[in-house]
Order: C-alpha cells, then sequence, then structure tokens
C-alpha cells in the first residue's frame, strides 16, 4: 500500500531529524509502531528512558499496562493498533516537551494521522489529550466522552503512567475509555453508554 511505503518513508526521515534541541540528547527517534492501515491509533506524550533505549514507544511499566487494558478490554495486541507520541524524542529528565519542541514534531504525527487514516484516536493523558482536542481543559474533565476529530473520533482516557502512580479508580476509568473507543471502533456488541462531548477536535 502506498501509504504503508510513505509512513517508512517518513520514519526514515525522522531517524535523522534534527529540527529541535532533542536530537541532541536521545539515544534514537521513537517515530511509532503497530500496524500502517490500524484503526486505532493510541497517542502518548513522549519516549521516556526505556523507549529511548529501545526505540519503541511505551515498552517500560507504563507499556505493559497498556498492553494489559488492549488485551482485556479490547482483546487486541499492540501490533493491531498503531501507537506513537506527540513528539519523538526524549526529553532530557523526563520533562515535558517545550512549545517550540512540540511545534517542530507536530508534523511527524499530523503526517501519522493523514497516512494511517485511524476510526479512532485514544489520546492518552494530559498532553497529547489537551494538543489534539486544542483546549486547556485537564484529562480529568476531559475524559468519559469522545470528540469528533477531522473524519475520526477522539477518545482522551488518562496516561498509563497516571493509572500506575494513581491506582485502582484510575484503572477503572482508563478501561472505560477504552471500552468507549471499542464501541467507536465496531469491536463491541453491546450498546454503548455514554455521550458525545462538545469540543471540536483538530486534525
Ligand atoms: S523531537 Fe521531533 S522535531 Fe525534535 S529532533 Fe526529534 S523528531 Fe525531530
Amino acid at each position: 500500500m502506498a501509504e504503508t511505503t510513505e509512513l517508512a518513508d517518513l520514519a526514515r526521515e525522522a531517524a535523522g531529524c534534527t529540527r529541535c534541541a532533542l536530537a541532541a540528547g536521545r539515544t534514537q527517534v521513537v517515530f511509532g509502531t503497530g500496524d500502517p492501515e490500524a484503526d486505532l491509533l493510541l497517542v502518548g506524550e513522549a519516549p521516556g528512558r526505556d523507549e529511548d533505549l529501545c526505540g519503541e514507544p511505551f515498552v517500560g511499566r507504563s507499556g505493559k499496562l497498556l498492553d494489559r487494558l488492549l488485551a482485556e478490554e479490547l482483546g487486541v495486541d499492540r501490533r493491531r493498533c498503531y501507537i506513537a507520541n506527540v513528539v519523538k524524542c526524549r526529553p532530557p529528565g523526563n520533562r515535558d516537551p517545550r512549545p517550540a519542541e512540540v511545534a517542530a514534531c507536530r508534523p511527524y504525527l499530523a503526517a501519522q494521522i493523514d497516512l494511517i487514516r485511524p476510526a479512532v484516536v485514544v489520546t492518552l493523558g494530559n498532553f497529547a489529550s489537551r494538543l489534539l482536542l486544542q483546549t486547556d481543559q485537564g484529562i480529568t474533565r476531559l475524559r468519559g466522552t469522545s470528540y469528533p476529530f477531522g473524519d475520526a473520533r477522539l477518545v482522551p482516557t488518562f496516561h498509563p503512567a497516571a493509572a500506575l502512580r494513581s491506582g485502582g479508580e484510575v484503572v477503572a476509568q482508563m478501561r472505560a475509555d477504552l471500552v468507549r473507543a471499542k464501541h467507536l471502533l465496531g469491536w463491541s456488541s453491546e450498546p454503548e453508554a455514554g455521550a458525545v462531548g462538545p469540543v471540536e477536535g483538530g486534525g
């Protein structure tokens, strides 16, 4: 498929990217992983130490929790999804990415969304949710519903690292959000509970 080739070309381009200051401190660019034709795209914030070393998003404890929730709530493993971050290189000390870094890296995520054309985008945590929904609201207020996002629907949920820190209630809410995504994907035969939110997302 042309899109698959284009995504691979984009990953090769990103591997040598020096568009922002994060290039200086990375081990490698963490472009994204999974099915280039996935219906479900998961978007996190930025690579951490494990991801920087391994070259794949969500490979540490957070990734293990995400894999478990994908398996238990959607019945899939990560190879049926596509997983990427807003920023492709690790910020030093795992600090938040800076606006200039997000702006420099944004075209990669935009191109990934254009090429993959997912039906559902799940944003993991405040950072990705606020950016893609173009809002200042926090994840606690944003989650619990879905939003229009170009031709797709966007489901905001907690970052798995927050779920690891906070425990049961946050994990339960992540589960509910993933069930919402499952309904939107048409992967569930059970009726959906919950409303559609008012925020218009960008593309
Ligand atoms: S974070 Fe993005 S823009 Fe910055 S160097 Fe890495 S790939 Fe390039």
